[in-house]
């Protein structure tokens, strides 16, 4: 692909992901063809005015007429509902779509792109997590491609690079361990939920940033790793490493490992994931060994941070257990951003949907839309309960 001409659609980019990748586009000087989001008017209106794409799509309906008179004096068409989501972002003209939505609601744009043969940068792991088999099978049939730009598999990506037949040992996937990292199960009954927003390393949207905090995000990653690069869950070894410089890494069969650093920052992975194979100037700091002083490794403590465990238990009994477990924390994620329960009862209710699920192997995508609705249903239930 010609980098210097390169057209993008950027779904979801009123987000943190999403506006980092606007700023790749402009230090890409790259046309920006198509820009999705869900409400946040204010904010794409803004991107749309710089940026002039073609196509603004605003998923809630509700707001699409109010985008529409804002953007009236320019020839910008606006697109809403999930149906229109869907043929503007097969239509439009992009060579690559960035696809950071959030949520399960990723899998839609994620089919769109991969359908009509648009190259996906992919930041939303709630549709590999869920529903990979099914978006690979479109991958395969429009002639597209998915390049990670989730930092730990954009890491694992590049690591693979050059590599020949089947030869991995294992995936070494790092994580900062978040802002409770050695504290007791007893200390975690007491955070609330703007102690959970603030992540060391990482800038990023409320969700994610309360599954750093518990570790579920490093579950999800585990899976997003399974499923990318067709290892067995026991492959996948998580390794604590506080200053979040090495983003991953990949270790062969002659126990030679490749590791990929940098500094912490998602618009390295998301204008790799853009132009690769080719690598453009930087908007994130070179890294300076010296002032860093040393890279520390630990393991994590999967006793008090249940949720790293669950997420095993769910890949290697796969089915819909990834989805359900998927739905359950979005749900208890919530519920918690809202004040109604603690961090840790996330935990409990979380594991005790996932594993009172009754499990059905190799399903169908309606079984994984069924599970997600039935998962988020226990799940409000036992918040519920909790409420009592
Ligand atoms: P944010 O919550 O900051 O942004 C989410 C974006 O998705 C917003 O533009 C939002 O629009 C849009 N959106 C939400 N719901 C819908 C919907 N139903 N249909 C269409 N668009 C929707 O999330 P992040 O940027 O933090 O994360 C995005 C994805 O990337 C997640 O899957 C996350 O796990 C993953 N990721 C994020 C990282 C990070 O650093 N933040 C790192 C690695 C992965 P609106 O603003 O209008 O609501
Ligand atoms: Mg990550």
């Amino acid at each position: 692909m010609n980098t210097e001409n390169i057209k993008l659609a950027i779904l979801g980019s009123t987000g943190s992901v999403g506006k980092q990748s606007v700023e790749v586009a402009l230090n890409l000087g790259a046309r920006v063809e198509l820009l999705m989001a869900h409400s946040n008017i204010d904010e794409l209106e803004r991107q749309a005015r710089l940026l002039k794409p073609k196509i603004c799509v605003i998923t809630d309906e509700n707001r699409a007429n109010e985008l529409r008179l804002r953007l009236n004096d320019t020839s910008i068409n606006v697109y809403s509902g999930e149906k229109s989501a869907i043929e503007a972002i097969c239509e439009c003209d992009a060579d690559v779509g960035v696809n950071a939505v959030s949520g399960f609601a990723g899998l839609y744009p994620a089919l769109a792109l991969a359908k009509s043969g648009k190259r996906i940068a992919m930041s939303n792991k709630e549709a590999i997590v869920v529903a990979y088999k099914f978006l690979l099978d479109e991958i395969r049939k429009g002639g597209s491609e998915l390049i990670p730009v989730d930092s730990e598999h954009s890491a694992i990506f590049q690591c693979l690079q050059g590599r020949v037949g089947n030869n991995i040992k294992k995936i070494i996937l790092t994580s900062s361990g978040g802002p409770f990292r050695g504290k007791t199960r007893n200390e975690l009954l007491k955070i609330t939920a703007s102690d959970a927003l603030s992540h060391p390393t990482w800038k990023m949207g409320a969700k994610i940033t309360i599954d750093s905090a518990s570790l579920m995000n490093k579950g999800f990653e585990v899976i997003e790793a399974v499923r990318l690069f067709g290892v067995s869950p026991d492959q996948v070894q998580v390794v604590v490493h506080p200053q979040s410089i090495m983003h991953s890494a990949v270790e062969y069969i002659d126990n030679s490992v490749i590791a990929q650093m940098g500094a912490p920052d998602m618009r390295t992975c998301i204008q790799y994931a853009i132009t690769y194979p080719q690598r453009r100037e930087p908007l994130a700091k070179a890294l300076d060994f010296a002032s860093i002083g040393a890279l520390t490794f630990e393991n994590p403590d999967m006793n008090t941070f249940s949720l790293l465990s669950l997420a095993f238990y769910a890949i290697e009994e796969d089915g819909i257990l990834p989805s359900a477990l998927n739905a359950s924390d979005e749900v208890a994620v919530d519920a918690f951003l809202k004040g109604k329960i603690g961090f840790v009862d996330v935990f409990d209710i979380v594991s005790k949907v996932v594993y009172g699920f009754e499990n059905i192997k190799n399903p169908s995508l309606e079984d994984i839309y069924n599970a997600d609705r039935e998962a988020r249903i226990k799940t409000l239930e036992q918040i519920n309960s909790f409420l009592k």
